[in-house]
């Protein structure tokens, strides 16, 4: 499948014989060209896909800014591209242009090597500070990021739209309504794209949504399939077997919300199985008794999908909190690697859902090989690896006089990327300590275009001082033996202006021996990879997404956006770091 264009054949020719400082010149000029041989080998010098390479490692081989000399990391230059609101977005770089998405999905190609901006396409969705017309929102004006493929950048947009831009000029080649029109779906999780197939998923089951992902051409967006990740009403027939088999696990009339189990963020792809791996999101609403009130799993709400990246078609499913009533989502990043465990070779998939289990599947089969809680969980007490539930606690199903329950909706980890290290054989989590205050409701009443938890809120004091992260940290762990092996406590993020609280950031780690991150207060960190020890911080603001590296005329860099636009932050803006670099943090304009 190895496609080189004859203008990349044109400047490698370049490069053999009229050297170095030529190729830097002409690859200013020339357009962004993935194929699948670039996104399969995932070399390190360029960061082609949302976690670095289709296992999602959110690893970099490279290897010059090390444990060692990391205390000499400095700005080589900033650009402004956010408004108000969080940035959430990995760049993505490609033959020296960045390539990412910022507030209000707009779009942005940077130089690389100048730090000036080349293009930025603003889809206009802003009007006044909500989306004109379009579906609500749950958190904001967010957005995690493009894919690249062939000569263009595709992005999903806030109002549920699917776009590919030409990569050189930012023009629309593009665009396709991936969410029914007048509905509160919305896109903010970043395309994949798998054997010339752009697949994005959606958001808002909250709305009283259904989930499915999609998949299109990435040349003509034209629709190749799409898969449903819930069932709809029977009456209407099932789009396949899998849906048949799904509706099985439900009862009621819980078409009627939705459903939920949208697919809003996590995927990877493994090329040799040929299976594409999607996770999906929490129940609509998050309480079983309203959605599904004769019990059952409610498959496929929160589980993880393997299928087949040609057809949709499903392959295999692992459900990680059967009968979801707690807002538990498994759509987190997901990891592929291969591990030794009990002295054999195995293919696993890696997940650290909401739930506070640390997952790791047979990636082939779909079979648990082995969970355990990576911080307080206090809804099962365990696992069974036999069965692959979990053995719930008495107070899990809470009644209407409640219970206290960890982790809380805000999950033990959420959308910020886990990495993974094979050289230290440890992932590094961005994850926290939550509690929430679950209770039934006496009666609920669905409301259109409104947050259906099926949870009453302000009881127990649960929102404000419960959801709130208490305690963030960066935890390394050890997936073979299910142990930690260090923690780093971050401080408590400071409130955002939505009446949030801004996260720890995601976590990169490299081959240099180190694992980058921040939080909410907006330090960056570099931490030793084995040991955790901090050898580095740089003070951004509050706010920080997730760092990636990349090589660049033989130096190394590390970029991340970061910032929210309110008082006690700035604007989104992209920093980008090197050794000995001098610039100084700009002077924010709020
Ligand atoms: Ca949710």
């Amino acid at each position: 499948m190895l496609h080189i264009s004859s203008r990349m054949k044109w400047s490698a020719a370049i490069f053999s014989v009229m050297g170095f400082a030529l190729l830097a010149v002409f690859a200013q000029d020339l357009p962004s060209r993935v194929d699948n041989g670039a996104l399969l080998a995932a070399r390190g010098e360029e960061w082609l896909t949302y976690g670095h390479d289709y296992a999602e490692t959110h690893h970099s081989p490279l290897d010059r800014i090390t444990a060692s000399n990391v205390s000499r990391l400095g700005l080589a230059w900033s650009v402004e591209v956010g408004s108000q609101g969080l940035v959430e977005a990995t760049p993505l770089i490609s033959n020296g242009i960045i390539y990412g998405t910022t507030t209000w999905s707009k779009v942005f190609a940077i130089n690389a090597r100048t730090g000036e901006t080349r293009w930025e396409w603003d889809p206009g969705i802003v009007r006044g500070g909500a989306p004109a017309g379009g579906p609500s929102i749950c958190c904001g004006p967010i957005n995690r990021g493009v894919a690249l493929y062939g000569d263009k950048v595709y992005a999903g947009l806030l109002d549920g739209r699917q776009v590919a831009l030409n990569a050189e000029t930012g023009a629309v080649v593009w665009a396709v309504q991936t969410t029914p029109p007048g509905r509160d779906y919305s896109v903010s999780g970043a395309p994949r794209v798998v054997k010339g197939k752009v697949i994005i998923g959606n958001a808002g089951a909250e709305f009283g949504v259904r989930g499915y992902v999609t998949a299109y051409d990435a040349e003509t967006g034209v629709r190749a399939w799409r898969f449903y990740t819930v069932p709809g009403n029977p009456a209407d027939g099932f789009e396949n077997e899998a849906m048949r088999r799904a509706a099985e696990t439900w009862t009621g009339e819980w078409w009627k919300y939705g459903g939920g189990g949208t697919v809003w963020d996590g995927m990877a792809y493994d090329a040799e199985a040929d299976l594409l791996y999607i996770g999906v999101g929490n129940g609509s609403p998050w309480n079983r008794n309203i959605r599904s009130p004769g019990g059952g799993d409610n498959l496929y709400l929160t589980s993880i999908l393997a299928m087949r990246p040609d057809s949709g078609e499903l392959v295999w499913h692992y459900q990680t909190s059967p009968g979801e009533d707690w807002d538990y989502t498994a759509v987190q990043p997901m990891i592929l690697a291969n591990l030794t465990i009990d002295g054999q070779e195995r293919r696993v998939l890696m997940q650290a859902p909401k739930n506070g289990f640390f997952y790791v599947l047979d990636r082939i089969t779909g079979k648990l090989i082995s969970a355990e809680p990576y911080v307080e969980v206090t809804w099962a007490e365990r696992i069974d690896t036999v069965t692959g539930r979990p053995v719930e606690t008495p107070q899990a199903r809470y009644g209407p006089e409640g219970a206290m329950l960890a982790p809380g909706p805000a999950g033990a980890h959420n959308w910020h990327p886990m990495s993974w290290n094979p050289g230290t054989g440890l992932v590094y989590i961005p994850g926290r300590l939550s509690r929430f205050f679950y209770s039934r409701p006496e009666n609920f009443t669905y409301q259109p275009g409104r947050s259906n938890w099926g949870v009453p809120t302000g009881r127990g004091g649960n929102i404000a001082g419960v959801m709130s992260p208490a305690q963030e940290f960066v935890l390394a762990w050890d997936p073979v033996a299910q142990k930690e092996r260090w923690r780093f406590s971050l401080a408590a993020g400071v409130p955002t202006a939505g009446g949030g609280f801004n996260m720890n950031a995601g976590t990169l780690s490299t081959a240099g021996n180190l694992v980058f991150s921040g939080d909410g207060r907006g330090l960056l960190y570099a931490f030793n990879a084995e040991t955790g020890e901090k050898l580095w911080s740089f003070q951004l603001y509050p706010n920080i997404a997730t760092p990636m590296t990349y090589e660049l005329d033989g130096r190394q860099y590390v970029s991340v956006l970061s910032g929210n636009g309110s008082a006690a932050s700035a604007p989104g803006r992209l920093y980008t770091f090197m050794l000995d670099g001098t610039a100084s943090m700009p002077v924010v304009r709020r």
